[in-house]
């Protein structure tokens, strides 16, 4: 494989100072399939990047990456620098961020015209897709179902359009293969797509179409572990033909955004224009005089999503603070520890003198 067809460029190469370039085409834990010139390698994460980073963490391999493997071990031991990256709010507890995939030049949000059509959901997604992928697209599949569920898909499309100012939304049907050629045509060789969406709204189905064979027959991968033992993980990129690269995700059930607060403003662009006229600069959009939003014919259901998505992403911004605040509290309780034995005032001093100033 010639790694420019896999999406190599200059922005990678100059990261690459020893080793051998790799992408991984598929990730399951601790075991990576990684493309690299010389064919496929299955490979394992070791040394300091295993020490200094978890399955969960950022730093951790993901699908898209292009990764260093060692010249004398199929040993991952670096990953470079990303272009782009899919990431989403950890599940449960945890206040932090993972990252799914990397490196994606083209999204495409899914979303199915049946009960899935939902635009609420395209504009959670498309918060998602600014920091996400260079282009976004947004694919609005089952057309064929429209005349069945006697919807007006001229205006659904004007409707998905205004919510995404800038970016293609199509129709099309998967199943009977309509307005699918349109894909392939938004990509040139070596570039990559990824495609996100709920459960059920097709984006298998626009794969398998698009591969032109069953999945199932190239999906699964038998790759050894440490210990020997074959385990099996799922294929998660595909050269198309074409040779541009396809990303099925199946793993995205959850999704709790995870983004720049300033990254809700940017999709809402015509809120921020709005908000301009205010009469007053903080205005909130809620109760206040001369407020030119809430005065504006828009879709209510718009601005109450704005400010629920703004809410979402200001409380986790809020929250990651309070557990950033907590991390450093126990590094500074750990390195002032050994100073148990010197009289309090000096101790004092010292910690004056190596904490950074914003903390003293
Ligand atoms: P995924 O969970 O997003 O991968 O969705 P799937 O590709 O598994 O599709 C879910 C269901 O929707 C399956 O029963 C598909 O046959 C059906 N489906 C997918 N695309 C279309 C389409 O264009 N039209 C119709 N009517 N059904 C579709």
């Amino acid at each position: 494989m010639f790694l420019r067809q896999l999406g190599w460029n200059d922005f990678f190469a100059k990261q690459l100072l020893d080793g051998i370039p790799g992408r991984v085409a598929s990730s399951n834990r601790e075991h990576f399939l990684i493309w690299t010139e010389d064919g496929e390698v299955e490979a394992s994460v070791r040394g300091r990047l295993r020490h200094s980073s978890s399955e969960y963490s950022c730093e951790w391999p993901c699908v898209g990456d292009w990764v260093v493997l060692r010249e004398t071990a199929p040993v991952i031991d670096r990953v470079l620098d990303r272009k782009t990256k899919l990431s989403r709010k950890q599940p449960g507890k945890q206040m932090r961020e993972q990252v799914l995939a990397a490196n994606i030049d083209v999204l495409f949000i899914v979303s199915g015209l049946d009960r899935d059509y939902n635009p609420r959901r395209i504009e959670r997604y498309l918060v998602l897709a600014r920091e996400s992928g260079e282009r976004t697209v947004v694919l609005l599949n089952k057309a064929d179902l429209a005349e069945e569920l006697a919807l007006n898909l001229d205006r659904i499309l004007s409707e998905t359009g205004r919510l995404a100012p800038g970016d293609p939304v199509l129709a099309l049907s998967a199943l009977s293969g309509d307005g699918l050629l349109a894909l392939p045509a938004l990509l040139a060789p070596g570039e990559t797509a990824a495609l996100i969406g709920s459960s059920g709204v097709g984006k298998s189905t626009i794969l398998n179409r698009l591969l032109g064979q069953e999945r199932q027959r190239t999906h699964v991968v038998r790759a050894a572990d440490d210990r020997g033992r074959h385990t099996t993980t799922s294929r998660e990129l595909f050269v198309m033909p074409g040779g541009w690269l396809l990303m099925d995700l199946p793993g995205l059930r959850e999704l709790q955004l995870w983004a720049d607060p300033e990254q809700v403003d940017g999709s809402f662009g015509d809120i921020q224009e709005l908000a301009r006229h205010c009469r007053f600069r903080d205005c909130t959009h809620t109760s206040e005089p001369g407020c030119a939003v809430q005065s504006a014919e828009l879709d209510s259901g718009r601005l109450a999503n704005y400010r629920k998505l703004q809410r979402e992403l200001a409380y986790l911004d809020r929250k990651s603070d309070v557990r950033v605040e907590r991390e450093e509290h126990s590094r500074w309780k750990a390195i002032e520890r050994p100073c148990a034995a010197i009289p309090s005032a000096i101790r004092l001093e010292q910690s004056r003198r190596i904490r950074p100033k914003d903390q003293s």
